[in-house]
């Protein structure tokens, strides 16, 4: 957390509506049940806060939780009920098996080393630990190969020592629902479970998963980005509800004369008398120096062009559509809101809502709309 001072004087406001958050979720909970839903808050909640994110889902209900990294688990454990489950996806690393065992975390084991440091950690412990065994069907990212899978079903020691809690898997074409690709996935994880622990619940679908046919929900999806707002699917359409508001400060405003250039590079040249405001953020915020002369700032639904690059702290942007004096020193213009979605900024960006949420600065006040649900009974 930041301190009141930094928030007051901060160039930039991101509002984050965790009521939204835990609408997607419980509107992907009615979608895929009685397959349970977990919320994916690695990278810190995509950059949304991984400890306010959890606490709100939490409250809805949510009981599985997954992160990426082992020091990201080791800091959100503590602030989850205590009969939450959360896994860490990318595995055990060599050395950590104390660690993941003492803070109660379910690593997702990867390989067989994994595996077997487990199981080796559990014996030390005296005691059955649990996990997910993760399945490469296709990917080729992380996960046990079909050949692993069969050492692994062999090791009888190892289903002694270690509670398979979860077989999982990861699809590469999520958001495009009809590529063949996912069929396939679907088919090679599901012979893989079997064949390495048949009673255990599967779970193999991420957000766009979530919206595929019920044979892809397993006994547990898990999502991430349709929980923050992005559109899991690439034609759009999945009706979530939209979670991020950027507005940025007005540093200055000026006006310039016909020839003057605008920021580094002289690159934008007003052609005539324009009035230019300066904004309080920049690429250091995480808004894509990429996006100079293209995206834009919205004021009472008023479009204004951003003009010449993106600084590391300040972006130019022409209000000369806005009457003189309108905006002033210290008001707040749209970056990403109603005007100009999420989906919109990263279309612009040649990227993907993730890259946006993720790469959002520490710089801004961050302000949290409470989430009204309350009372979920845990699933
Ligand atoms: C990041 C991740 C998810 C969530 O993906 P979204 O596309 O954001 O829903 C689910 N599963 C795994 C293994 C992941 O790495």
């Amino acid at each position: 957390m930041r301190s009141d001072a930094f928030d007051a004087y901060a160039g930039a406001r991101l509002t984050i509506d965790l009521d939204a958050i835990v609408a997607n979720y419980l509107a992907i909970a009615a979608r895929v049940a009685p397959a349970r839903t977990a919320a994916v808050v690695k990278a810190d909640a995509y950059g949304l806060g991984a400890t306010k994110v959890a606490a709100a889902l939490a409250d809805a209900g949510c009981r599985d939780f997954f992160v990426a990294m082992l020091g990201e688990a080791l800091e959100l454990g503590p602030t989850l009920p205590a009969e939450a489950r959360l896994y860490v996806l990318n595995g055990l690393p060599p050395g950590a098996e104390q660690a993941c065992a003492q803070a109660g975390l379910r690593p997702v084991l990867n390989s067989l080393a994994q595996a077997r440091r487990w199981a080796q950690a559990a014996r030390a412990a005296g005691r059955r630990l649990p996990a997910a065994v993760q399945v490469d069907s296709g990917m080729s990212r992380l996960g046990l190969s079909a050949e692993d899978v069969e050492q692994l079903a062999a090791d009888r020691g190892f289903f002694a020592d270690v509670d398979v809690a979860l077989v999982m898997s990861h699809l590469a074409c999520a958001d495009t629902p009809d590529a063949p690709a996912n069929a396939r996935q679907l088919s090679t994880f599901n012979a893989l479970a079997e064949r390495l622990a048949p009673g255990a619940p599967r779970s193999l679908a991420n957000s766009g998963g979530s919206f595929a046919s019920a044979a892809f929900h397993g006994d547990l999806v898990r999502p991430g980005i349709a929980l923050y707002g992005g559109d899991p699917l690439a034609q759009g359409g999945s009706g979530l509800r939209d979670v991020v508001t950027l507005e940025v400060r007005v540093v200055q405003v000026r006006t310039v004369p016909a020839g003057a250039g605008v920021g580094y590079g002289l690159t934008y040249v007003a052609g005539e008398e324009r009035r230019i405001a300066t904004l309080g953020m920049g690429y250091a915020d995480g808004w894509p120096r990429r996006l100079g002369g293209k995206a834009a700032a919205y004021w009472r639904g008023v479009r204004l062009p951003m003009v010449g690059r993106i600084s590391m702290d300040s972006i130019g942007l022409d209000v000369t559509d806005l009457a003189d004096g309108e905006l002033a020193e210290g008001d707040l213009v749209e970056l990403i809101g109603p005007h100009q979605p999420l989906q919109a900024v990263a279309d612009m960006a040649e990227t993907i809502t993730y890259e946006i949420l993720t790469s959002l600065g520490r710089r801004f006040e961050r302000v949290y709309r409470p989430s009204t649900y309350r009372g979920g009974q845990g699933q």
